[in-house]
């Protein structure tokens, strides 16, 4: 039996804690805020529940042969997701790739030719894909690990040759090959994900989106919070609003850490939160940090942050129902002048494009009754205003209020007179996703997902490993683009080490 403590419990801390525990370890995770779930959490306010981020999940596969593994699936009511896609030109909710095709074909007829060949190339992407209905081998070990592996093996070729073509091409360039840029097109093939992210995974993220996207009917707290109960009926202890300051090393490995003044000892030191933190705020000799680290960490892009709007509503589930159709939709209307790098853009939030998700329209019960819960996501570029008023907490007031209301602006094109339904509005900045799961800039999924600004050599390798001996990295942050499968992904390696 070893003492493993473990720093964060979103769900990548959750994951490692609950196998750890399982295997016999002592474990004890320590988490900063008062709730579990890091991400994958929610709240409520005045009686209406909120995602606090994450809506959604995509590797189903993955996510449900995890919590069969840790003995939770049963319990949790995971959900399908449908994605309705509006624009001027199109309004459909795809159930799959060939029918997100033909809602883009009959909104665009003629730019048919130019469609068939972006679409030809997609298709080579998706066809490479491997099949997404079994786990990443990673979740397997002996044979059976080899064996999920082996479809990969057999495309490698193929998979090199596409990597090669389209790796290191942003969608952006990818848009640029087809469509004059500014034009809806170039738009919507260059918008989609993360910005100027490796053009290989718009397939991959096409072809997920809208035949494996997930959410938990009882909310993503409901998830987190009976991972939680489960770590501590397996014997774990979980130290909520316990916030580690330092990680403890001796003789080049970690041997503990520093909470609230008091030391805690362990034979291994997992971090499933935030990477960078990890060693430039958390590590107490920066001396076992190698010098080229060390350069690289402080200046590692990280992905971009989001604002969320959360908004209850005077308005039944019924009547929202009518205008949102189904619980999620993407507003695809990037204005003149959009500019994600454009950190100085006061009017960014005006030329933005918004989702909705209504958690009450997914579980009645998340909105008090009559009522409804309206949530409006955007990405938003790093550090905007001075990173949203340089400290002043007045001026953050009123940019925060901006960012509202203009997103609230957005969101009244599908329901029309909104803000007059308002009962209660707030919104989370990347500062307040930061404050809460302590991520570097409110990083939403990771490090950044250009493939010009790349941490790791190979996207797509889960890194657990630490120059810190018995020192290693639990949560998404041990892949490039992160995310649930990332941080599922680093979770099972960390288990695999602790012997
Ligand atoms: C708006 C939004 C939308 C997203 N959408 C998706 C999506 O559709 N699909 C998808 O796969 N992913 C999505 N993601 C990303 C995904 O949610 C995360 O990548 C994943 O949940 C991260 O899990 P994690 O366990 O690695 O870390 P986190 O969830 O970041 O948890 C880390 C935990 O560690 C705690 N912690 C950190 N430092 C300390 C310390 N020193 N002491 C104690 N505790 C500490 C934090 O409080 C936190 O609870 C989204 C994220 C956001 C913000």
């Amino acid at each position: 039996m070893k003492n493993v403590i473990i720093i964060g419990s979103g769900i990548g801390g959750l994951i490692a804690g609950n196998l750890l525990a399982e295997r016999g370890h002592k474990v004890t995770i320590f988490e900063g805020h008062s709730r579990p779930g890091g991400y994958t959490a929610g709240f409520y306010r005045k009686g209406y529940y909120f995602e606090s981020g994450t809506l959604s999940f995509e590797a189903s596969a993955s996510v449900f042969k995890a919590m069969k593994d840790i003995g939770v699936f049963d319990q949790i009511d995971f959900v399908k997701q449908r994605i309705r896609l509006v624009s001027d030109n199109f309004d459909g909710t795809p159930e799959n790739y060939e029918e997100y095709k033909k809602i883009i074909y009959t909104g665009f007829l003629s730019e048919k030719e130019k469609l068939d060949t972006v679409f030809s190339e997609l298709d080579k992407m998706i066809d490479l894909m491997g099949n997404m209905d079994e786990p990443m081998p990673f979740l397997h070990s002996g044979l059976k690990m080899f064996e999920s592996m082996l479809p990969y093996i057999l495309s490698a070729p193929k998979q090199m040759q596409l990597s090669k073509q389209y790796g290191n091409m942003t969608t952006s360039e990818f848009a640029a090959k087809y469509f004059e840029k500014g034009s809806e097109l170039f738009q919507l093939f260059s918008g989609f994900g993360y910005p100027d992210m490796p053009a290989l995974f718009a397939g991959a993220g096409l072809s997920g989106m809208f035949t494996d996207y997930w959410t938990v009917k009882d909310g993503m707290q409901s998830w987190a919070d009976i991972l939680a109960e489960n770590f501590g009926k397996l014997g774990g202890d979980l130290k909520l609003s316990s916030y580690v300051d330092k990680i403890i090393t001796k003789n080049g490995a970690a041997v503990g850490v520093s909470c609230k003044n008091n030391i805690y000892n362990a034979d291994y030191v997992i971090s499933a939160g935030d990477y960078k933190k990890t060693f430039l705020k958390l590590l107490d000799d920066q001396s076992l940090i190698p010098q080229a680290l060390r350069d690289n960490l402080a200046g590692a892009a990280v992905s971009e942050g989001f604002c969320t709007v959360y908004l209850g509503l005077n308005m039944s589930n019924q009547e929202l129902g009518q205008y949102m159709q189904v619980p999620h939709v993407f507003i695809h209307d990037h204005k003149p002048g959009y500019n994600i790098y454009d950190s100085q853009d006061e009017e960014f939030f005006s030329k933005t494009s918004v989702s909705l998700y209504s958690p009450s329209m997914i579980n009645p019960k998340h909105a008090p009754a009559g009522k409804s819960s309206l949530m409006l996501q955007t990405i938003v570029p790093y550090h905007w205003m001075n990173n949203w008023g340089g400290g002043d907490r007045e001026v953050y007031g009123q940019l925060k209020e901006k960012a509202m209301e203009a997103m609230i602006d957005s969101a009244s094109r599908l329901i029309p007179g909104l803000q007059e339904y308002i009962d209660y509005k707030d919104a989370a900045t990347p500062l307040t996703y930061e404050r809460f799961t302590h991520n570097t800039d409110g990083a939403s999924s990771a490090w950044s997902w250009n493939p010009r600004k790349k941490f790791y050599k190979n996207v797509m390798s889960v890194n657990v490993e630490t120059p810190v001996k018995n020192l290693y990295i639990g949560s998404c942050w041990a892949m490039q683009i992160g995310g649930v499968p990332g941080a599922l992904a680093a979770a099972y390696l960390c288990v695999r080490k602790i012997k």
